[in-house]
């Protein structure tokens, strides 16, 4: 089967060959730790678990990056403001690292409860840093780069095709109303490599270098990360689309610089997630984590639902509606799914099966349709000429791409243990123990069992 995707830097559906057979080489740039995650940015996350697990449906072997930027990312993608981190840290009046690590943490545990797949290598910008001295010395000697008053900057003027991605207008000034000139840059558009105390002196987060103490940019810790995990020459890179104009834009610059040659064949980029008609965005503080959905009775899974109900080139609008609408919708496809689970009916209907293998096949390949997915399996599993065994079968097999946590719903069979330890709860409620069976029911819940208690017995089921 042949897979096509949408690739930024064409602007077209291009068939997908991998660089290296069986093997599949995707960088994706990690958060700005210096704030949760907002759903927005999960959405991404999403998007790139998504397409992770369909290469490896069809046996595509995934070599999956993933950074986090610790230093280096400013208020703005250009090179203007401070740097996030050190601005939460002045905030805060916390160290940065600390401020670094906990949404570090934080985000690393939002990826598990969404079942993200977790990448085979997860870098810090900051255990790199001589990596990208390393670089940066590289591209001066090959002319790219210059020093002034401690900054390093690339110069674009060296680049043949600058604007290949972004396709913005050079000859317009691309985003030169945005970019504060520092006056000594040769051009306004030239971005920073190296910034230097100079620059920015209450900056805590620095390291020596030859041209002063101070931090790296924020796109040449991708370009360095991304070669030095994966070489030279990559097959997919992946962000959101607020990434195309600049970030992704001086990456290419930077790398195929570096190397002489093209860089990463496939750029994919998610759509932005909109709540009250602007981008959800972490720098103005009014944003929705998944914490908060979780605290108001959805779980991971809902959300997961609703971000593949839309394709991931398309805006998803948030409202509390539409989140309620995909609840509904993954509650009533899990009781489906339960229902088919445990149906013994022998109808099998082989034709019907392949029918709907090929439409999910179809959808998956045709840019990673996930809303026609989900479509596809409502009418599936509504079919009567389809046996409840069959359907089980299906689902769990495009479920290898979507995600949920089918296993947990279907029940499995329980441990002695924990057989025993329900038995217990019963005993303790006949006899009117209640802080013994509240204790157990707090144990059960860290196997996620959950009691349901009636009049004279109790019923257990495994959530998500
Ligand atoms: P950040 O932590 O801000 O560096 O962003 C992490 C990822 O989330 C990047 O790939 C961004 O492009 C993406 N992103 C940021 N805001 C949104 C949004 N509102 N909707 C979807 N993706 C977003
Ligand atoms: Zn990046």
């Amino acid at each position: 089967m042949l897979i096509y995707l949408f690739n930024t830097l064409t602007r077209k559906k291009e068939q997908f060959i991998s660089l290296y057979e069986n093997n599949v080489k995707l960088y994706v740039c990690g958060p700005t730790v210096y704030n949760f995650a907002h759903i927005g940015n999960l959405r991404t996350y999403i998007f790139q678990d998504t397409l992770r697990r369909m290469l490896e449906y069809f046996n595509l072997n995934v070599q999956h990056v993933m950074n986090i930027t610790d230093v280096g990312h400013l208020e703005s993608n250009a090179d203007y403001g401070n740097d996030k981190i050190s601005m939460m840290s002045y905030k805060l009046s916390k160290n940065p690292w600390d401020i670094a690590k906990f949404y570090e943490l934080a985000f690393l545990k939002d990826l598990t409860s969404l079942n993200i797949k977790k990448p085979n290598i997860i870098c810090r910008a900051s255990d790199n840093i001589k990596d990208m001295q390393q670089y940066i010395l590289y591209l001066m000697y090959k002319g790219f780069a210059y020093e002034v008053n401690g900054n390093v900057y690339f110069d674009v003027s060296k680049c043949d095709n600058y604007a290949k991605l972004s396709k913005n207008n050079l000859k317009y000034g691309f985003n030169r109303s945005r970019v504060m000139r520092d006056k000594y840059k040769k051009s306004s558009i030239d971005f920073v490599l190296w910034f230097s105390k100079s620059k920015f002196p209450k900056q805590i987060m620095k390291w020596s270098s030859p041209w002063g103490e101070g931090f790296p940019g924020w796109h040449i810790e991708c370009s360095v990360m991304a070669s030095k995990y994966l070489g030279s020459k990559i097959d997919i890179h992946i962000g959101g689309v607020d990434h195309i104009s600049i970030h992704h834009t001086n990456e290419i610059a930077q790398s195929e610089a570096y190397f002489g040659h093209k860089w990463v064949n496939y750029w994919m980029h998610s759509e932005f997630l909109i709540c009250n008609k602007s981008k959800m965005s972490k720098s103005n503080y009014t944003f929705i984590t998944l914490k908060m959905l979780i605290d108001k009775g959805f779980t991971a899974s809902h959300y997961r639902y609703l971000c593949l109900s839309f394709h991931y080139r398309s805006v998803l609008f948030f409202t509390w509606s539409a989140l309620i609408a995909a609840k509904n919708a993954y509650e009533h496809l899990r009781n489906r799914i339960i229902s088919c689970y445990n149906n013994s009916d022998d109808i099998i209907n082989k034709d019907r099966e392949e029918h709907y293998k090929d439409l999910f096949i179809k959808a998956l390949c045709d840019d990673l349709d996930t809303p026609k997915i989900l479509s596809i399996i409502w009418i599936m599993i509504k079919d009567n000429n389809l046996g409840s065994k069959q359907k089980f079968t299906l689902i769990k097999k495009f479920n290898i791409v979507l995600g949920f946590n089918i296993d947990l719903f279907v029940k499995p069979k329980l441990s002695s243990d924990l057989r025993k330890l329900i038995k217990d709860r019963d005993i303790a409620r006949y006899n009117k123990n209640w802080i013994l069976a509240d204790s157990i029911r707090k144990e059960l819940l860290k196997y996620n069992i959950k009691i349901k208690d009636l009049s004279n017995k109790s019923e257990w089921y495994f959530f998500d």
